[in-house]
């Protein structure tokens, strides 16, 4: 069961107006193991996400989240079947304390307020610097920290899902390191991760299990990333320039 996919993109169309963006892209997500998708500027990764957690309509094709079609559904309603998404850009309400982000991510949940505050004490164990600081705006955090905050805001949900945009945009590698140990403990509890990337050594190098590569909004490559060079993955990104 552990191979079976928790999501299924299937030929998935996204545009903008008349603008299509991504052209019937097809990609699916097991349990435990982290996709990154790769791809040039502008090559359709942040609309397939958008088009995956319904920020976006789907102009065709399908999302199904355990075996259950979510392609019309609201971006909320998917948060709470399973789905959480990390926006590009360190996406927090700067003018809120921590403790008071972390309560909207909660609201992403089914049911059970009685969990709250298990839930609560929880993300403050496997972050400690957010429950130091918990009483602050989350506008004066340090930039990895309000990266580490937005994670948190969509674990607050409990997802089994997970879509991250470039955690490590902005951030010193140092601080990139520390969120993709992050997301290495995530895939070992069990989520399944869509991470976009530009970082092909560090994705090569361990943090990815799979790679999918976008080009021009179309899935020019999909495979291991045992199976992969950074050059053929390069050679995939620039080969239609
Ligand atoms: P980046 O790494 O720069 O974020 P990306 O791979 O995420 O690139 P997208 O941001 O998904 O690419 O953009 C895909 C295409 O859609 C581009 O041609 C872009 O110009 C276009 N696009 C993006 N956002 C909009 C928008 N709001 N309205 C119209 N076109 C858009």
């Amino acid at each position: 069961s552990n191979s079976q996919p928790v999501l299924d993109v299937a030929d998935l169309q996204v545009a903008y107006g008349d603008l299509v963006a991504v052209w019937g892209a097809s990609l699916q997500l097991v349990p435990g193991r982290i996709t990154a998708l790769v791809g040039r500027n502008g090559a359709g990764k942040t609309t397939l996400l958008a088009g995956i957690c319904g920020l976006l309509p789907a102009r065709s094709g399908s999302v199904a989240l355990d075996g259950r079609a979510v392609t019309g559904l609201p971006p909320w309603k998917r948060v709470r079947l399973g789905m959480s998404i990390v926006q590009e850009g360190k996406q927090v309400f700067r003018d809120l304390s921590v403790h008071d982000n972390l309560r909207v991510g909660l609201r992403g949940r089914r049911s059970g307020r009685g969990e709250d505050d298990t839930i609560l004490a929880e993300l403050y164990e496997r972050f400690p610097v957010l429950g130091e600081r918990r009483r602050e705006r989350a506008g004066a955090l340090s930039g990895g920290q309000q990266q580490m905050l937005a994670i948190a805001t969509a674990l607050a949900a409990r997802p089994r899902v997970l879509l991250v945009d470039e955690p490590s945009s902005g951030l010193a590698p140092v601080i990139t390191d520390q969120v993709f140990e992050l997301l290495d403990r995530l895939r070992g509890e069990g989520l399944a991760i869509l991470l976009v990337e530009q970082l092909v050594d560090e994705l090569l190098g361990g943090i990815a299990d799979d790679v999918v590569v976008l080009e021009r909004g179309r899935v020019t490559l999909r495979d291991r990333a045992a199976n992969l060079s950074a050059e053929t993955i390069a050679d995939s990104i620039y080969s239609s320039i």
